[in-house]
């Protein structure tokens, strides 16, 4: 599946529903409250027929998002119906890791071993703060238990939010020297209510990675080894166990090794995450269409795939992204 711009498209974000049980203040805060029905949101049998497409025309890796993923009901036999379509060959869950202690172990016998886990704060009352009333030992123990079940890699999606956790940089890149697990920062994007021209809370990674570099010795991993790869820079510490990597979609966006498309969970298809338009792939399924028409609504998403987007925090002309992350799937 090539585009316009001779990328290969062979990475999809699925977020299963739009509904999520924590409400982070850049991402859906607590006033803002209005789901979508049963009846608007993609039945689990639908998402599998356009993956189950999708593969065919070259699809090679899913992450399965939300909302949050692990709050929809059958979301474990879901997992396990993703993992018998035949060509795929790396499906992975995000998760907030509120729900995990309870699902890790049921998620990891489905075969998906691949994690990540959101989390902004490691001290309790500023990750009650920023997630609206999350409860970090619960994440905790969930990361805990994901590493017990044999989960691996295991990602720890921080972003990087101006006075607010910067200053937790080296407690976080410390989760890398003890754990074997990938502890990466992203950068904040001005979606839905993160949103505006001056975007206070924008951190540059550039500041993470200085931050840490005045502590520890930072060693770069080589490029990508794999097209599935993802957009992260990625450093060891040296003598720990598991990695740093910074994601840099503002300060120095990824667009050109740009692999993916996104299905939110109402069953639009979106080329870009930072473009507003939407293509209706839920319309095409429930009007009974055949595989071929879904495939040409695949192609077609493929080929309106801008070159980049045009986010830029350094000037005023910032494009807006109707929908938050949460809706569109992170
Ligand atoms: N509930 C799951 C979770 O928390 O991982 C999946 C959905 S959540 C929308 C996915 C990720 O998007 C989270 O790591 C969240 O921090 C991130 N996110 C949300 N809004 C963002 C923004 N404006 N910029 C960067 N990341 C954002």
């Amino acid at each position: 599946m090539l585009d316009k711009f001779d990328r290969e498209i062979n990475y999809l974000r699925v977020s299963i529903t739009d509904r999520c049980n924590l409400r982070c203040r850049y991402c859906r805060p607590k006033e803002d409250f209005s789901l979508q029905g049963h009846q608007d949101i993609l039945r689990y049998e639908e998402i599998i027929r356009v993956v189950r497409i999708a593969v065919k025309m070259g699809l090679i890796k899913i992450r399965v998002t939300g909302g949050e993923p692990l709050v929809r009901r059958g979301v474990v036999d879901f997992l396990a119906s993703l993992k018998n379509i035949t060509g795929l060959r790396d499906i992975s869950l995000t998760t907030n890791g509120i729900l995990l202690e309870q699902f890790a172990c049921a998620i990891f016998a489905t075969g998906v071993h691949r994690i990540n886990i959101s989390l902004d704060s490691l001290n309790k009352k500023k990750y009650s703060y920023i997630t609206g009333g999350g409860n970090l030992d619960a994440v905790l123990r969930g990361i805990a238990k994901a590493e017990e079940a044999g989960f691996s890699p295991i990602k720890i999606n921080t972003v990087a939010i101006k006075g607010f956790n910067d200053d937790e940089v080296l407690a976080f890149s410390r989760l890398a020297i003890d754990k074997p697990f990938q502890v990466r920062f992203i950068e904040l994007m001005p979606l839905g209510k993160a949103q505006s021209n001056q975007n206070p809370d924008y951190l540059p990674t550039s500041q993470v990675l200085e931050k840490i570099n005045s502590q520890y010795t930072l060693e770069a991993i080589p490029g990508k080894t794999q097209k599935s790869d993802g957009p992260a820079r990625r450093f060891r510490i040296k003598g720990g166990l598991g990695e740093i990597g910074f994601i840099n979609p503002v300060s120095n966006h990824f667009c050109s090794s740009c692999n993916r498309l996104r299905l939110t969970a109402d069953g639009k298809l979106l080329a870009c995450l930072l473009q507003p338009e939407e293509i209706d792939l839920k319309a095409a399924l429930r009007q009974n269409c055949g595989d071929a028409e879904l495939e040409n609504i695949i192609s077609g998403a493929i080929l309106s795939k801008p070159k980049h987007h045009d986010l830029d925090c350094s000037d005023n002309n910032l494009k807006k992204c109707r929908r938050d992350m949460s809706a569109i799937g992170g």
